[in-house]
């Protein structure tokens, strides 16, 4: 049996040249570029909630990292560092191998440089990963910037992660052909880093989706103390989710699904060609969705549902407070 610290040695532990000191002592040490403020952010997965242990490791590997990697795109930054703690049942190695080719190869696409974590046993797989990234003075895009006029912009697709995890709950039935179209953006999520990277130049403010659409625009606008309008069939919908636009529960992992990790974002008007000549180059769809408006009764008024209005077919899809939402008869 391999002891904790042959694991970390075996597993975790690659060559990190642009930390001053990576892993193996009590801390690393990083020196930041000169002038830059840092962008730091954690988060945590836990087996049987964000993924179960079923799962390819090296899947888990993966998401792990890119989920924290969606975090700093979300906020303009360029990944620097990573931090992992890592909490296992066992040492089982046939699983650290997986998992730490998928975390490591995701790394190494990116360029960062795990530094450090720590090693525990645990009776249930748990997994914690710190990332820094860095952006210069004052460019970090925030929720609280969205301005009265702006444009509200979508990347990618929305629902496909949700729709895969429904499918296999049983909750939605894709055919063959959709689930294989749905499955990586569940398992392989990509962050949108180089998407993030640009948009510190043209957007006001920006979030990835984690938690769905309408939860994740919601936090824009309360953020920014602002409400917004979106037509539902403006939204971006893989083919595999238009096929099924009608069911209820396709619309549900449209609006209310997570996992997407797309970046939301507003921008002023006048950036729309410039935004469009940026979804050709990213070869990645940037599809505009919906409009700012000003808050109600200034700050602080009009509950957190009242925010959002999502029309499909004139009609308000109602929301509830989690960003749930109740459709009226689908046509
Ligand atoms: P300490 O006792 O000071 O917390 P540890 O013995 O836990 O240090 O870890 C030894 C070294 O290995 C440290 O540099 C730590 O950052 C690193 N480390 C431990 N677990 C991991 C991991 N899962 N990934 C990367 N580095 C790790
Ligand atoms: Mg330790």
């Amino acid at each position: 049996m391999p002891g904790e610290f042959d694991l970390i040695e075996k597993y975790f532990t690659r060559p990190s040249p642009s930390a001053v000191l990576g892993v193996g002592d009590d801390c690393a040490l990083v020196r930041p570029s000169s002038g830059m403020e840092l962008a730091i952010t954690t988060d945590m997965l836990l087996a049987g909630r964000h993924f179960l242990p079923s799962d390819g490791p090296g899947t888990i590997g993966h998401k792990a990292l890119a989920v924290n990697l969606s975090d700093l795109a979300a906020m303009g930054a360029t990944p620097r560092w990573v931090l992992m703690a890592i909490g296992l049942p066992e040492a089982d190695e046939k699983f650290l191998k997986g998992f730490s080719g998928g975390f490591f190869a995701l790394a190494k696409k990116f360029g960062v440089e795990l530094i450090g974590g720590d090693t525990t046993r645990s009776s249930l797989l748990t997994l914690s990963i710190t990332a820094i990234g860095e952006v210069p003075p004052g460019k970090a895009l925030r929720r609280d910037g969205a301005k009265e006029g702006d444009d509200i912009w979508v990347s990618g697709t929305l629902g496909d992660a949700a729709a895969a995890l429904a499918h296999r709950q049983g909750s939605l039935r894709l055919t063959t052909e959709e689930a294989i179209a749905c499955f990586p953006r569940l398992f392989v999520p990509a962050p949108r880093v180089e998407l993030g990277l640009v948009l510190r130049d043209i957007a006001h403010s920006c979030i990835d989706v984690s938690d769905g659409f309408a939860a994740d625009l919601g936090h824009i606008l309360q953020r920014s103390d602002k409400r917004a309008e979106v037509e539902f069939e403006s939204l971006p919908l893989s083919a595999a989710l238009k096929a099924h636009e009608r069911e209820e529960a396709a619309r549900n992992c449209v609006l209310s699904g997570g996992d997407d990790y797309e970046l939301i974002f507003t921008a002023s008007p006048d950036k729309r060609t410039e935004i469009d000549l940026l979804s050709a180059t990213l070869q990645l769809p940037l599809t505009r969705v919906g409009r700012i408006l000003s808050a109600p009764g200034g700050r602080g008024a009009g509950g957190e549902g009242e925010r959002l209005q999502i029309l499909n077919k004139g009609q308000t899809i109602k929301l509830d407070r989690t960003g749930f939402d109740h459709f009226g008869t689908p046509r």
